[in-house]
């Protein structure tokens, strides 16, 4: 499972190279680039950080078939997990972030 970054939905921001805790990624012409996709440990902060969805990751056969991407959309009290699979179809995981103990 690694990032892959969406150059034409990034507004270069910076808020994901802000969140890297590896440091792993900056801006090149107004656009986050990763120095090494292989460094990535799939911590999910950018994936969460990015206002444009422009950050997904991908994944492998065994996490929801190869070519699935797996989005996030961040709000103050929810996090939803958005799965598209390589065969169309969508799933949805919502998390109330105030009770993330509960899960
Ligand atoms: S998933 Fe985590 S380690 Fe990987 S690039 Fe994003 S913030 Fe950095
Ligand atoms: S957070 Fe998203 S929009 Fe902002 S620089 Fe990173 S990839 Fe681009």
């Amino acid at each position: 499972m690694s990032i892959r970054i969406e150059t034409n939905n990034c507004i270069g921001c910076g808020r994901c190279t802000d969140v890297c805790p590896g440091n792993l990624l900056f801006l090149r012409d107004h656009k986050a680039t990763i120095r090494d996709a292989r460094d990535c440990w799939g911590c999910t902060a950018c994936v969460k950080e990015c206002p444009r969805n422009a950050i997904f990751f991908t994944l492998e056969a065994t996490l929801g078939g190869a070519g699935g991407k797996l989005f996030a959309h961040d709000s103050a009290d929810e996090l939803t997990w958005e799965l598209q699979l390589a065969d169309g179809t969508e799933q949805r995981i919502t998390v109330n972030k105030k009770q993330a103990n509960a899960y």
